[in-house]
């Protein structure tokens, strides 16, 4: 295959048809309850009941508690942080060709890939053989989830795909590849600016094992359904 030189049209890549249908997705769930005296209430039984769930992927299982057992997430003022960040922000239109890294020529001469108003750029902090961040655009800083426009997601994602697929050209040994996202500071995001990282490694890591082991046909007709 010969390696992309730019990114021609944002154009999605081919999907392959699904396999494996006709089987059947169990989505198991179990309840509970547990006993004790409450001191709330003058030490009477009480009965509180729990829920555990199963992912039928991976037979993960989750415990999902009553409403208010425990204390709601704090709520954040986006607006306020969104002032607060943006005059330092690296990935802003005025400091995003100074600040960001380059990619290395030898992978992508041209140092960033970008496709639409998404841009990508290696990450200062690597935590992968290869390692990428991409903004959906240097303009947005602040983008909240209901704006986040499916042309937005697609040029950004694109970046990603360019990405690991000259890696793999590149080094294919990198092989593992994964796309992840903390969507502003209430998800976990360390930089405020709306963006997606990428990593591509030697070694998978355990939820790429788990998934590799299940096999193509399973993961499919587990997106498909
Ligand atoms: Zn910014």
């Amino acid at each position: 295959m010969a390696r992309p030189r730019a990114v021609a049209g944002c154009r999605a890549p081919d999907r392959r048809p699904v396999s494996g249908k006709g089987s059947q997705l169990e989505l198991r769930r179990e309840q509970f309850s547990a006993e004790l005296l409450d001191p709330r209430h003058g030490f009477d039984r009480g009965r509180f009941p729990l829920e555990v769930r199963w992912d039928p992927l991976t037979d993960q299982s989750c415990r999902l508690l009553p409403a208010s057992s425990l204390p709601p997430p704090e709520l954040q003022d986006l607006d306020a942080l969104s002032a607060e960040t943006k005059p330092g922000c690296p990935f802003c239109t005025e400091r995003i060709e100074s600040e960001t890294p380059r990619i290395v020529p030898e992978l992508w001469p041209e140092g960033r890939i970008r496709c639409g108003e998404a841009v990508l750029f290696p990450n200062l902090v690597p935590y992968a053989n290869w390692s990428s961040v991409s903004v959906y655009s240097p303009r947005l800083h602040l983008l909240r989830l209901d704006e986040l426009t499916p042309s937005l997601l697609a040029d950004n994602l694109m970046t990603q795909v360019t990405f690991a697929r000259a890696v793999v050209e590149h080094d294919p040994s990198s092989r593992w590849v994964s796309v992840n996202a903390n969507q502003l500071p209430p998800s976990g995001s360390s930089i405020f600016h709306p963006h997606l990282q990428g990593s591509a490694n030697p070694t998978p890591t355990t939820v790429q094992r788990l998934l590799a082991e299940l096999g193509p046909a399973h993961v499919r007709e587990y997106i498909e359904r």
